[in-house]
């Protein structure tokens, strides 16, 4: 029975194209073969069936079709680039490994398709081509200018030859997380985590703001973020906003926010609810209780008419005095009438002094955030009473202080909004501890 077998599969070696069946009709073989053996002791009738069977399905397998169908099945080459400031059609199409003068030449022709390198590069540019490199399909995908919206270009090639339409579709949302530890800066981690350049600028931004937390991260701190991409066809078209981020330095956790409230700008914000915003400024009290108010007025001690250049706020003796911005302070010492005095310079040409001072808990030159401690409320210099002269400067020149008031009460979160704050903060809680699991899976 077994002789009807070697000339068979030698025939199939014989044949290259056939190398890979005959692999499979010896294992099909050898596994009968067994069979056959282990059931011809038992009856030789029964023994003869299976090599019968098995020249019966080498007769019915039509090689000839197998392999016909094996060269004719089309092969489709798929390929994605993205477009180049310095791109032609040419070295477009190369890069795509298109090689087909009849494609180029529709693409150069077609109004549509012209779009394809006009405007901004950049473009996602994704084809279908057969194994002679000519091209079956072209989909190109770019945002609006709005950055809501995108275009596809879709290039086809039908019966009739080519064919082209524009289509239009709102960009889909989504957000991603991840974290990492630092091993030389925030940079190189960043770049390590694979963060797009915009968001690791934004966190780099958003780093520095963080209130009481000026240096740097170094070896061994960490960073989560969660930001949001715009998408089509499963592809990111655009990266959109850092939406949180959380640094841990010693083992110390600061987490941030975006948030928005209706009809305003929106920034960046503690999860308390405090704003991290560089020109956010706050009064330098936390119950600031005004004696005597800026403008004109008599002068309490030397009695002549005078204008009163900044605010008075009373209170007890030792009531701590925040700086009311981030800044450096450039002046902490005695001066004169004022007392114990403390100047900080902010931004853009901003700055603030605090008079009477019982004492004073910063040096000149010392950068402080907004909210951290310069001193204690006193009665130090020409004052009456305790209580902290407040004076607000632009250019140089002193500003009513109750403008920082209407400011802050722009930037921090009020009460009617306070509701969606805490329900944004508490999703953000949650993201960033899921993206802190991210870096934990990929370190495994
Ligand atoms: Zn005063």
């Amino acid at each position: 029975m077994k002789r009807f077998i070697p000339p068979l599969l030698s025939a199939l070696q014989d044949n290259p194209h056939h190398r890979r069946l005959a692999v499979a009709l010896g294992a099909l073989l050898l596994a009968s073969g067994v069979t056959a053996y282990s059931i011809a002791p038992l009856s030789p009738d029964v023994a003869n069936l299976p090599v019968r069977q098995l020249i019966e399905n080498i007769a019915t397998i039509d090689t000839s079709a197998q392999r016909d169908s094996e060269l004719v099945a089309p092969m489709v080459l798929y390929r994605s680039e993205i477009t180049r400031p310095s791109d032609s059609l040419n070295t477009l199409l190369r890069r795509l490994g298109v090689s087909d003068i009849a494609a180029a030449s529709f693409l150069s022709r077609d109004t549509a398709s012209r779009t394809l390198l006009a405007g901004t590069p950049g473009k996602f540019v994704s084809i279908e081509a057969d194994d002679k490199q000519q091209l079956q399909r072209l989909t190109a995908r770019w945002p609006s200018e709005d950055g809501a919206q995108f275009s596809r270009l879709v290039v086809e090639r039908g019966s009739k030859g080519y064919t082209s339409r524009v289509e239009m579709g709102q960009l889909e949302r989504s957000v991603q997380l991840t974290s990492a530890t630092v091993r030389t800066s925030l940079n190189a981690a960043a770049k390590e985590a694979k963060l797009p350049k915009p968001i690791a600028a934004q966190l780099a931004g958003v780093l520095a703001r963080v209130p009481d937390f000026r240096v740097d991260l170094s070896a061994g701190d960490s960073f989560g973020v969660v930001y949001e991409t715009l998408e089509v066809d499963g592809e990111v078209l655009r990266t959109g906003k850092l939406l949180g981020a959380e640094f841990v330095k010693n083992g110390k956790q600061h987490q941030v926010m975006w948030f928005q409230e209706p009809g305003q700008k929106g920034g960046f914000y503690t999860l308390n609810g405090q704003s991290i915003d560089r020109e956010a400024m706050s009064l330098p009290l936390d119950a600031p209780k005004v004696s005597s108010g800026y403008g004109m007025r008599i002068h309490p001690v030397y009695g002549q008419a005078k204008a009163h250049e900044g605010t008075d706020f009373a209170s007890p003796s030792g009531t701590p005095i925040r700086s009311a911005a981030q800044g450096v302070v450039t002046f902490a010492g005695w001066k004169q009438g004022y007392g114990k005095f403390v100047l900080v310079k902010h931004r853009d040409q901003k700055a603030t002094a605090y008079a009477h001072l019982s004492q004073i808990q910063v040096r000149k030159g010392q950068r402080v955030a907004m909210g951290d401690l310069l001193g204690a409320v006193g009665q130090t210099g020409t004052a009456t009473g305790p209580n902290l002269h407040f004076e607000y400067l632009v250019k140089g020149r002193p500003q009513d202080p109750q403008e920082i008031s209407r400011q802050s009460a722009e930037k921090s979160i009020t009460l009617t909004t306070r509701r969606d704050f805490e329900r944004v903060a508490q999703t953000m809680r949650r993201q960033l501890d899921a993206a802190s699991l991210v870096a934990q899976a990929s370190a495994d």
